[in-house]
């Protein structure tokens, strides 16, 4: 028998070993084994068991050692890694590590974060015990726990005892206690208060039945429901019928909007029987959730992207929350979406996916339309809420003050007097920066593309990432020939201190990635928001979702252009997206709600439709210009992206792979490229791309197949680091 033993390395999906002298029948995939490789000592993971292998016998080694007696990887979970591996074309050692939490990668035994508790096994009561006579605390800690109607750990007994931990020695040798272990519940937001379930309205329960029809079947469904329609609330009616039955519920939400606001909501829901996951964990609490969902002890695993990768007992229903969002989508090492994962991972363990979002990604709704998936809808907002109202400004030619409208600061005021909270949104990453015409509103084209050219501050350069065209920026705007040219975005910090002098009594606050670094930082911050401790509020994307701030009445978007000339061709399906979601925090409570958005191109047929369209609408106009541009859904992406100190290099090792590409010569296939990234030096590292387009998936799958290994190979690859990106969400 030969072991094939996945590894944390990018070279091999698998290396091969011998079981030495270890009893082959408890080495079964999923089991963890300590290996010498290259005279290092690894962890890794079986993954298969073969009967022969291409390698001479001679040099095959035998494992060093057996880490688990139980697969700390079960089956449909190394199931759904290999899969994922193989679709996104990664290897399946660095996909398996990336799953695994920080401790089991290390080698830790999966029980090492268990407390350990203790238990009287003697039933004779500990009084009439001849062999306690002569020991007081022997007898004393053993009437405790044979008192108790669970096992109990030192701290408990330490209160009644001075000294149990000798006695516990004493009577364990005596064989009157036992020691067992338990995993350990990461610490949860405490609830004191049980919600009650509302009564759902027509809609709501027509969702919950539509799902409940096909329990325990792989079926996936798109709740569609505008912010505040009560998706939340069929999320957990699911869950609790899905817990009824003994099955776990999965629940992904992106990392911005797993707020403590909706932990707790369903904390007060569901209790402990929630756990969940999110960056603020420690190594040891995420392996104790771990531990908790495999053995499914945990009925409800609430957690963001990784989460996707959980182990369960018992899974009966997969929600994705927000199912739009980029940020589940992995950005670097394995490229994984969460999203596409976890349809994956429902199709492995049969049962439903629900994709939930006010703002369907149009990936989502071509499947929905097509009926691929059930496409279920919420149209009404629950309660009496009323959508906001929206209004566009033209800040063309305007006399602005550090970025603020005349008509923005008024409104400002208004709200303020009568005593509401402002949240002013910040639409800032991901965006190629852009100069553009202060009097006309004017971009630069690249007279050789239909795109706009890109500012970079660096070069003080004009680029297009679309032909490699470039030219130093002109004095005056060349289309109306006297306007000043400015580039996009202003800096948070000023928009700060512009506000303090406007509005000195007006407490602020600032929420970006910056400002909440901190461990705790986001979730006291929302509480004094909540409360009223702050009257403006400057957020970036973390607050676009998913909180419910009743008192907010009006939103102010600065500066969207920028998401109106992304290169990015979701750039304007994002920025709908976006204004949406933010327009979704105006108005949540029974005071209606304003938005107000600051534009150089109030015609743009995009900011127009917002006016008067709903998202249905506005995503079928841009879904029908995918379709005519042939980009996704219509087409399907993979991205090379290359970067090294010398630019020469990166350009040399991208024109083979594309020459490559070429010979595979798999019809119809565009390449396009090589170009800079829009971001086109980092860190002194010249970054270059590669986008490889197909109308048919299998095809791309096919060329990848072929490609990476040609790429893992290639001389010129060995001075660039590179990575390929199947499905990318974002090309920069
Ligand atoms: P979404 O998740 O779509 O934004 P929520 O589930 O958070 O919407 O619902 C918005 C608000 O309406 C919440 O305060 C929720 O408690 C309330 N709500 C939702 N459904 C109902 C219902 N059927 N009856 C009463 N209140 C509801
Ligand atoms: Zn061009």
């Amino acid at each position: 028998m030969i072991l094939a033993i996945a590894l944390a390395s990018p070279v091999a999906d698998h290396f091969d070993y011998l079981p030495g002298h270890f009893d082959s029948s408890t080495l079964i995939p999923g089991i963890r084994v300590k290996v010498d490789f290259a005279g290092r000592k690894l962890i890794g993971v079986i993954v298969e068991l073969k009967a022969s292998t291409d390698i001479d016998p001679q040099r095959l080694k035998p494992i060093l050692a057996v880490i688990d007696d139980h697969p700390v990887i079960p089956e449909p979970l190394m199931k759904l890694l290999s899969r994922a591996a193989h679709y996104y074309h990664h290897p399946l050692g660095e996909v398996i590590f990336t799953a695994l939490p920080t401790r089991l990668r290390n080698g830790q035994s999966i029980d090492s974060t268990d407390k350990m508790l203790w238990q009287a096994t003697a039933s004779t009561p500990a009084d009439d015990l001849p062999e306690l006579k002569r020991a007081s605390a022997q007898r004393a800690c053993l009437k405790q726990l044979q008192q108790s109607s669970r096992a109990m750990d030192l701290g408990e007994l330490k209160s009644h005892t001075s000294h149990p931990g000798t006695a516990l020695k004493n009577l364990l040798e005596k064989g009157l206690v036992q020691q067992v272990s338990q995993p350990v519940l990461p610490p949860g937001a405490t609830v004191t208060t049980r919600s009650t379930p509302p009564t759902l309205n027509p809609e709501q329960d027509s969702a919950v039945q539509s799902i409940q029809a096909h329990l325990g079947a792989f079926v996936v469904s798109l709740l569609d429901g505008v912010t505040g329609s009560g998706k939340t609330e069929v999320y957990l009616a699911l869950i609790q019928s899905v817990i009824d039955t003994g099955q776990q519920a999965l629940v992904l939400v992106p990392e911005i909007s797993l707020t403590p606001q909706l932990n707790h909501r369903f904390c007060a829901r569901f209790g402990n029987a929630v756990v969940s996951l999110h960056s603020g964990l420690t190594d040891r609490e995420r392996q104790s959730a771990w531990r908790l969902a495999r053995e499914g002890i945990a009925r409800i695993v609430l957690g963001t992207r990784s989460a996707v990768f959980i182990p369960t007992l018992a899974l009966g229903l997969i929600i994705v929350d927000e199912e739009h969002d980029p940020s589940l989508k992995q950005q670097e090492g394995f490229r994984y979406h969460a999203r596409d994962l976890a349809i994956l991972r429902g199709q492995i363990e049969q049962c439903p996916v629900l994709l939930g979002s006010a703002t369907p990604a149009l990936e989502t709704l071509v499947h929905a339309q097509s009926g691929k998936y059930h496409h279920l809808k919420l149209t009404k907002r629950a309660g009496d809420a009323r959508p906001p109202q929206l209004h566009l400004v033209n800040i063309c030619r305007q006399e602005l003050i550090e970025g603020f409208s005349g008509f923005l600061l008024d409104k400002m005021r208004q709200h303020l007097d009568q005593g509401h909270q402002v949240l002013l949104f910040l639409n800032r990453r991901g965006y190629a920066p852009l100069l553009l015409c202060h009097s006309c509103g004017a971009t630069l084209d690249c007279p050789r593309c239909d795109a706009h050219t890109t500012y970079h501050r660096a070069f003080n350069e004009l680029r297009c990432h679309h032909c490699g065209y470039h030219t130093s920026p002109p004095r005056h705007c060349p289309h109306c020939t006297e306007g000043q040219l400015r580039p996009l975005g202003l800096g948070t910090q000023k928009i700060e201190t512009t506000l303090q002098g406007y509005f000195p009594d007006a407490p602020l606050i600032r929420i970006d990635r910056d400002s909440m670094s901190r461990k705790h930082a986001l979730p006291e911050a929302l509480t004094a928001i909540a409360q009223g401790d702050y009257r403006i509020i400057i957020g970036t994307q973390m607050l676009a979702k998913g909180h419910d701030f009743p008192n907010i009445t009006l939103v102010g978007m600065i500066d969207v252009d920028q998401g109106l000339f992304s290169t990015d061709f979701r750039a304007q399906e994002r920025l709908a997206q976006q204004i949406l979601q933010v327009s979704g925090r105006a108005g949540r409570g029974k005071i209606p709600g304003e938005v107000v958005i600051q534009t150089h191109q109030p015609e743009h047929p995009l900011l127009q439709s917002l006016l008067t369209d709903r998202y249905e609408q506005i995503s079928a106009t841009l879904l029908q210009e995918r379709q005519e541009t042939t980009w996704p859904p219509f087409s399907h992406l993979a991205l090379l992206r290359a970067s090294a100190h010398k630019a020469g290099e990166v350009q040399q090792f991208l024109r083979e792979a594309c020459h490559y590409c070429h010979q595979i010569n798999l019809a119809p296939l565009d390449i396009l490229g090589p170009v800079a990234a829009p971001l086109a030096r980092k860190a002194g590292r010249y970054r270059f791309q590669l986008l490889l387009r197909t109308s048919e998936r299998k095809q791309l799958h096919l060329l990848l197949k072929q490609l990476l290994p040609a790429l893992r190979k290639m001389k010129s690859g060995r001075k660039v680091r590179w990575s390929m990106d199947v499905d990318p969400v974002d090309l920069g």
